[in-house]
């Protein structure tokens, strides 16, 4: 077996080789590849799909997988052997379950659609878009019956990005949540507004890069298995444990863009730096699902970077950067307005009070159009209801509503909860991290993060896929995913910010 073994790691390691090397395709399209590159680097990318896809599904990979998915079961379950072979065959199943002319459809239509909701964002007219979104929501059932039986219609969609997580765990869950966030808010929205105009000043963009370059090597970013550039979306993107890139987006008259989205993704690098180097070329070397992804970069862009220690520690140093921007600034002023809190119609622009419900909104609507019990036609009205109920607020046109995000366009369903869950696991992981280092601030205003990394690194990173989120969480915290801790960080701070 053992042998059988080997084979099947290294007829696993060619998959995952394939996978990267479309990968640094897509980063290169990002990144550096003039616009004439793209019609063939599509066709590059899909033939190295379609490369994983045929040796993911060829006779000979299931043979060798079916006889050590028997075996896996005499191995001890929290072995790396075992948790492999149960990844390999998850990975497996998503491949041979899914028709390849379901997928073709799939990728046909989404790149139709993408066309079709920018221009129907630009026109804020969604009835150019409506046909689209009613083939995608079509094809997304489609892609759930592959799974049949599940419990729920959304349960398939929502594994993609949280392996095993099911949809009524995230309902109840939010439903826990969505009450307390809206009082919060309410609260907050009947205080008077800190001052936040000294963000929107004119900031140098190459002193805007510097800073955040100091902040990450700081946080333990190592640029000798990293590098930094400039993209229009920031992302970050790893082909092994010592090559994980990031990149960011510098708006000359609003500094939070470049400063916290550069926080957020170095909190996404350091995971995938941190991954054990023997799950190298496995599906293994990778996040635990997007949620425990977004637990990272949240934390190193808002526990950490938008906290008081922090500051305390790095003001001076950004003054310095920005004399006439900053200098009559005080850091407590400062403090409040990179946390100002108002209820907005746009998702990516969301403080940390709002973000959740913008989430919810989402979430409830993407239930309602899977379950069939809201039509993509009525969809425009139930998103402003929505916004009305929980923000106060009306869109005034489908733009700035049901139109915002690129997401649907895309075929992603049962990605937005991701996100919030990710704030919620967040704040849990930072509980029990104070109180196994109850001097974390004191480290902080000092400039020192290297304990805070290392403790993230051994609970978190090092594992990589090998346990399911929920079950991630639970060995880290002692409970599954729970909204409290998150509920209790966003009183504590915003009742001292508008003294609630
Ligand atoms: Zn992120």
């Amino acid at each position: 077996m053992e042998k059988k073994l080997a084979k099947f790691k290294q007829a696993v390691a060619e998959i995952f080789d394939i996978y990267a090397a479309a990968m640094m395709l897509e980063w290169d399209q990002q990144v550096n590849m003039p616009p004439g590159g793209a019609e063939r680097r599509g066709n590059q990318i899909a033939t190295l799909q379609g490369l994983v896809h045929s040796k993911t599904t060829s006779k000979k990979f299931g043979k060798r997988l079916e006889k050590l998915s028997k075996y896996a079961e005499e191995l001890d379950p929290d072995s790396d052997d075992a948790r492999l072979i149960q990844n390999v065959q998850k990975f497996y199943d998503t491949h041979a379950k899914v028709t390849p002319e379901y997928t073709a459809k799939f990728y046909k239509t989404v790149a139709l659609a993408y066309g079709a909701w920018e221009e129907a964002r630009a026109e804020s007219n969604f009835a150019k878009f409506q046909p689209y979104l009613e083939e995608i929501v079509d094809l997304r059932r489609q892609y759930a019956e592959f799974f049949a039986p599940y419990e729920h219609v959304y349960d398939p969609l929502l594994d993609v990005y949280e392996p095993d997580m099911k949809t009524a765990e995230v309902q109840a869950i939010f439903n826990q949540l969505r009450p307390q966030q809206v009082e919060l808010l309410k609260a907050i929205a009947d205080s008077p507004q800190v001052d936040s105009s000294f963000l929107h000043l004119e900031y140098d963009e190459q002193k805007q890069w510097d800073f955040g370059v100091e902040v990450i090597t700081k946080y333990g970013y190592d640029w000798k298995r990293g590098r930094q550039d400039k993209s229009a979306h920031p992302f970050t993107i790893g082909f092994s444990v010592n090559d994980v890139r990031i990149t960011t987006r510098v708006d000359k008259n609003y500094i939070p863009t470049a400063l916290f989205g550069t926080l957020h993704e170095c909190g996404h690098a350091l995971y995938g730096m941190g991954h054990n180097p023997a799950y190298e070329r496995t599906p293994l070397a990778d996040g635990a699902s997007m949620a425990v992804h977004e637990s990272q970069s949240r934390t190193y862009e808002n526990l950490v970077g938008r906290s008081m220690p922090f500051w305390e520690h790095f003001y001076p140093r950004l003054q310095e950067f920005f004399p006439s921007q900053l200098g009559n600034v005080d850091l407590g002023t400062f403090y409040k307005g990179i946390n100002y809190v108002e209820p907005s119609l746009i998702r990516v622009e969301a403080d940390e009070a709002t973000y959740n419900l913008h989430i919810m909104l989402r979430l409830e609507l993407e239930i309602a159009l899977m379950e069939g019990s809201l039509a993509v036609n009525d969809l425009p009205a139930a998103w402003n209801s929505r916004m009305e109920e929980y923000f106060d607020l009306t869109p005034p046109n489908d733009a700035q509503g049901v139109l915002q995000d690129v997401h649907w366009s895309s075929g992603y369903f049962g990605y937005f909860p991701t996100y919030a869950l990710g704030n919620l696991i967040s704040a849990q992981l930072w509980e029990k991290l104070s109180q196994e280092m109850p001097d974390i601030d004191d480290q902080m205003r000092r400039g020192e993060f290297a304990n805070l990394t290392e403790w993230m690194r051994s609970n978190i990173h090092v594992h990589g896929k090998k346990y399911k989120p929920q079950e991630l969480v639970q060995r880290v915290t002692g409970s599954k995913i729970d909204p409290a801790p998150y509920m209790r960080y966003l009183t504590t701070k915003y009742s001292e910010i508008y003294g609630l």
